[in-house]
């Protein structure tokens, strides 16, 4: 979508606030229809126990994807002393945690998960997502009519808005290096310049299998459970830490459903109305949340 028929698409459905009815149908679930993921996807396994926060994978990231220069260079370690989110600029970041109880930080790299049934994909109505064979989840902006709910609907927060872009703000994000390196079985680039090998990538299914096998040969140095491996439906990439994921910033309330699934009853009698459509992914989102919280809560009481 060329810029003028995005501005007359925001003027007559978002901003005039109408009732629209995309693709001709009266929802987005027949639209697109849950997606269970590809067999042979590939992903990367993050070993947080071997992270030392160098953050080396953030500048090779940088420099395949050709980012802007950051404000401080990568060797400023002073950035860590804040928490920092996945913008346009930088489709990786590293953060450091402080653990109770270890004389030892935790270094976690954030980037896309690319989730096996992403909620960007599904969210989007126009289309603008998909999940190749591969695994990654690519991001299509001559067709995104720059709405946003993929934003909301994204249960990491990891699609960012390229604002400093004023004629044509698109959705920036790790794209898994897919069209320079994944396509052709190469391992991303974050991946191969980490020195401490915490990054490992195969396929998903032998990422998983190597990712328990660590925590079988030492109990005592991970928690049992591999992130990513169940939450909202699975992720390529996955993460094994040696503290529970909730004290290294991972939302643990997500809920093994994909985002999707609260929502496919209720839009099969609702028809798509544009102007609700960001707010009712957050409501959903929410609710599912608190589902889960209530779920474990119950089981603990148990
Ligand atoms: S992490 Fe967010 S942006 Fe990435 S695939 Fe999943 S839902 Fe989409
Ligand atoms: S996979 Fe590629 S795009 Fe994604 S964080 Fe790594 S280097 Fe960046
Ligand atoms: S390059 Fe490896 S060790 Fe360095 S911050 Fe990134 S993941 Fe951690």
């Amino acid at each position: 979508m060329n810029e003028l028929s995005r501005r007359k698409f925001l003027k007559g459905g978002l901003a005039g606030g109408a009732m629209v009815s995309l693709l001709g149908k009266s929802s987005k679930s027949e639209a697109a229809p849950s997606f269970g993921g590809y067999p042979d996807s590939m992903g990367v396994l993050v070993d947080l126990t071997r992270c030392v926060g160098c953050r080396s994978c953030e500048a090779a990231c940088n420099k395949e994807q050709g980012l802007p220069a950051p404000d401080l260079p990568f060797d400023d370690m002073s950035v860590l002393e804040e928490k920092r989110r996945t913008s346009e600029g930088a489709y990786t970041v590293v953060n450091k945690y402080e653990i109770p109880g270890k004389d030892h930080p935790l270094y976690r790299k954030m980037q896309c998960n690319h989730c096996n049934e992403p909620a960007c994909l599904t969210s989007c109505f126009v289309n603008a997502y998909r999940k190749t064979p591969e695994g990654a989840v690519m991001y299509d902006p001559t067709v995104c009519v720059g709405c946003r709910t993929c934003m909301i609907a994204c249960p990491f927060y990891v699609p960012a808005y390229s604002y400093s872009s004023v004629l044509n703000p698109v959705i920036k994000k790790c794209i898994f290096c897919y069209e320079t390196r994944l396509k052709f079985g190469r391992p991303p680039a974050c991946v191969e310049a980490c020195p401490k090998e915490v990054l490992t990538f195969g396929k998903r299914t032998n990422l998983l299998k190597i990712a328990h096998d660590r925590i079988r040969n030492y109990p005592d140095k991970y928690v049992d459970q591999v992130y990513g491996e169940k939450e909202v439906g699975g992720t390529a990439w996955m993460y094994l830490s040696s503290a529970p994921f909730e004290e290294v910033g991972f939302d643990t309330h997500l809920g093994n459903d994909p985002i999707i699934n609260y929502v496919k009853e209720f839009l099969t009698v609702v028809p798509m109305v544009l102007t609700i459509w960001p707010a009712l992914f957050a409501g959903f989102h929410l609710l599912a949340t608190r589902k889960d919280v209530q779920n474990k809560e119950n089981s603990a009481g148990k």
